[in-house]
């Protein structure tokens, strides 16, 4: 239980449906398996789906695994001690990271000690080891406050999950707990807005494509 505000944005059913039956990638399945660690309502649709993939592996042949894409995210949240004091993972709007255990586990330290890179004025990441399509592919985005990132597409999709401040853009306000699940028709301009930085841990699995003259000048910079 946190006792952080209502969650108003949250992943696509698809995404949820793909989770339970362990088709992500492990950069998007530690977004959604943190989302939910703080989500009653998704983790609710979460164990749904689980069981409804229960029903269907009774009934039909097993398809044999893809990839064991998701072995070193479930050996790492499933490593961690539950008694482990919470220390100081914690990050403000009552978004406790240390009870977002699946994402806890990635974290080297608390995001005030991380090591920030500055990519573009107002814009630093820190990139996560996680497995995807390509290195990189589990950030952080730490963006100033009044920071406009530059207007982009996403060449597959992208998950965005609020962990500390909000940004708004032209889907709406998004704030600590929310999840973007944006897939390659969202252009949009995301801007941090409020008195704090915003951290969002993003996962994408293929490059962001910006669309004007700026985002095309900013994309070597921001290495997204
Ligand atoms: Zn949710």
């Amino acid at each position: 239980m946190t006792s952080m505000r209502k969650i108003s944005h949250h992943p696509k059913s698809e995404t949820l449906a793909d989770f339970a039956a362990g088709r992500l990638d492990e950069a998007r399945a530690v977004v959604i398996a943190t989302h939910i660690s703080i989500c009653e309502e998704c983790r609710t649709a979460v164990a749904d789906f689980e069981a409804l993939g229960g029903i269907c592996l009774e009934t039909t042949e097993p398809e044999p695994m893809a990839e064991n894409a998701l072995a070193d995210f479930w050996a790492r949240a499933g490593e961690q001690d539950p008694l482990k004091p919470a220390s100081t993972i914690v990050a403000a709007n009552d978004f406790d990271l240390a009870k977002a255990r699946p994402l806890a586990a990635y974290l080297p330290t608390s995001l005030e000690s991380l090591n920030w890179r500055t990519v573009a004025p107002g814009v630093s990441q820190h990139v996560l080891d996680a497995e995807g399509y390509r290195s990189g592919v589990l950030r952080l985005l730490k963006i100033s406050p009044g920071t406009q990132l530059p207007k982009h597409t996403h060449s597959d999709e992208e998950l965005t999950l609020i962990l500390r401040g909000a940004y708004r853009d032209e889907i709406g306000e998004f704030r600590a707990g929310d999840l973007a699940d944006l897939d390659e028709d969202t252009l949009h301009t995301p801007t941090a807005i409020g008195e704090e930085d915003c951290i969002c841990l993003i996962a994408t699995n293929g490059p962001l494509v910006f669309k004007d003259l700026f985002g095309r000048l900013a994309q070597p910079f921001v290495g997204l």
